[in-house]
């Protein structure tokens, strides 16, 4: 099997589809949402109705747990809370319920998918360094466990040590575990404003990292026309 693995959509898209249209042409025969859907940009809905068409496995960001609930915003930066109320406005009561009822972490055949991390999933941390990762492995199971949250394509490696590798292509090697960030699809943060995310080969065990050009003017302009703080468009192309 190519499972193509994908987060942090974030209501982009113009990069979900370059996403989709890619992983189509490097042979794709499935895919894994990461979760973070919606969120920041400006087509929440359309977004949500492409992974919904897509009938695969979807676990849950925090973005899509915010715009499925009526949580406090208190804690979130003020660009964060702003889209998350204006998302809240456009969505269906049912695509509420389906945001809110998504499960935090999934085994899908022999490998996990978790948002944010394996330890404490329900806290949304960040993992950025080897430490953080320690806390992740100490609950992963699988060999191989892929996320996002941080929206920076990383691999963290445990073999007799933690440590971190380029997040180029891998090959997966027996008695090693891997914590494997796809990057983000609709908010990169990285510095490329390119969309990323992963090929895992489940035949020959090789994960590839994928960027992707989309149409950024495009995105953009929506959210400017949406009312949507202009911090959010420029981000993109700045990759931050
Ligand atoms: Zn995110």
């Amino acid at each position: 099997m190519r499972i193509a693995l994908f987060s942090d959509i974030h209501a982009n898209l113009e990069a979900l589809d370059a996403v989709l249209a890619d992983a189509a042409a490097q042979g794709c025969d499935s895919h894994i949402c990461l979760g973070d859907i919606v969120g920041y940009n400006a087509d929440p809905v359309a977004c949500i109705e492409r992974v919904q068409a897509l009938g695969c496995p979807v676990i849950k960001g925090n973005h899509d747990q915010d715009s499925g609930s009526d949580s406090s915003l208190e804690m979130m930066n003020s660009n964060a809370a702003e889209a998350i109320r204006w998302t809240r406005e456009q969505l269906s009561p049912e695509q509420r319920t389906w945001l809110a009822r998504l499960r935090l972490v999934r085994q899908i055949q022999d490998f996990t998918v978790v948002h944010s991390t394996l330890d404490q999933p329900t806290s949304w941390n960040y993992v950025t360094n080897k430490f953080d990762a320690m806390a992740n492995f100490s609950y992963q199971v699988t060999s191989v466990c892929f996320y996002g949250h941080t929206h920076v394509p990383r691999v963290f490696v445990s073999d007799n040590r933690v440590h971190e590798v380029p997040a180029e292509s891998i090959v997966i090697e027996a008695e090693t575990k891997y914590f494997i960030n796809t990057g983000a699809v609709g908010q990169p943060r990285d510095g490329d404003w390119r969309a990323s995310y992963c090929i895992y080969d489940t035949d020959r065990k090789t994960v590839h990292f994928r960027r992707i050009e989309y149409d950024i003017q495009t995105a953009q302009a929506k959210i400017i026309a949406a009312g949507l703080p202009e911090f959010l468009a420029e981000r993109l192309a700045q990759g931050r």
